[in-house]
């Protein structure tokens, strides 16, 4: 198996990371002998909020909650750090909540570079507006208010969406795209099949 390098796209509440979980416990079992490097920026900004000590620390907190979309200069450091600590070109890769903007997705394109990964797949995990706005509300995690839920609905429309256009048009560059409705278990059997892994 080569060194895959797998990028999640789809709003909150698409089931992102139930997937990463299920696709990197089958990655392990495959090819045991490669790293996987799981990089995660929300769970990254967490933890930066948690801390709150310092003055980016105790912003990062007070905004949070929102839903607004964190400054570019401060995710590229939180996945350039993830990957200077544990990326080499055959370790398996990842990627859940990068690229959320075009801007962002240049700035990775030149780390894919630096780390020699030039093929790239794209999980494009389908999911209604209404249906992920009904999941966020009934799972009632602290940043899921009524206004924080509709920000993020606002900028995956107007950011992310087009980050999927750029990578279809991108060269070595697979979009897949993967009907979030069917169950956990369907969504896990196409994106196996998708990624040739079943
Ligand atoms: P997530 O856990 O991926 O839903 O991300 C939680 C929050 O972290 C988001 O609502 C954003 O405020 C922030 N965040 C995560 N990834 C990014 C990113 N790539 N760009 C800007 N903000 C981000």
């Amino acid at each position: 198996m080569n060194a895959l390098t797998v990028i999640f796209i789809g709003p909150q509440g698409s089931g992102k990371g139930t997937q990463i979980e299920k696709l990197d416990a089958i990655m392990i079992e495959k090819d045991p002998v490669r790293r996987v490097v799981d990089i995660q920026t929300g769970r990254r900004f967490r933890s930066l909020a948690a801390r709150s000590e310092t003055f980016a620390e105790k912003k990062v907190a007070v905004t949070l909650d929102t839903g607004v979309l964190q400054p570019d200069f401060l995710t590229h450091i939180l996945w350039g750090e993830a990957m200077l600590d544990q990326l080499d070109p055959k370790s398996h890769l990842l990627i859940d909540g990068f690229p959320r903007t075009v801007p962002q997705a240049h700035v990775l394109d030149d780390a894919f570079k630096f780390f020699e990964r030039n093929e790239i797949h794209v999980i494009n995990l389908e999911t209604p507006e209404e249906v992920v706005r009904a999941r966020m509300v009934s799972r009632a995690r602290a940043d899921d208010t009524t206004e924080s839920i509709e920000e993020r609905l606002r900028w995956y429309r107007e950011d992310t969406l087009p980050v999927l256009q750029y990578y279809r048009l991108r060269a070595q560059t697979h979009v897949h795209d993967i009907d979030g409705m069917d169950t956990i278990e369907g969504v896990h059997q196409q994106i196996l099949k998708a990624l040739n892994l079943n």
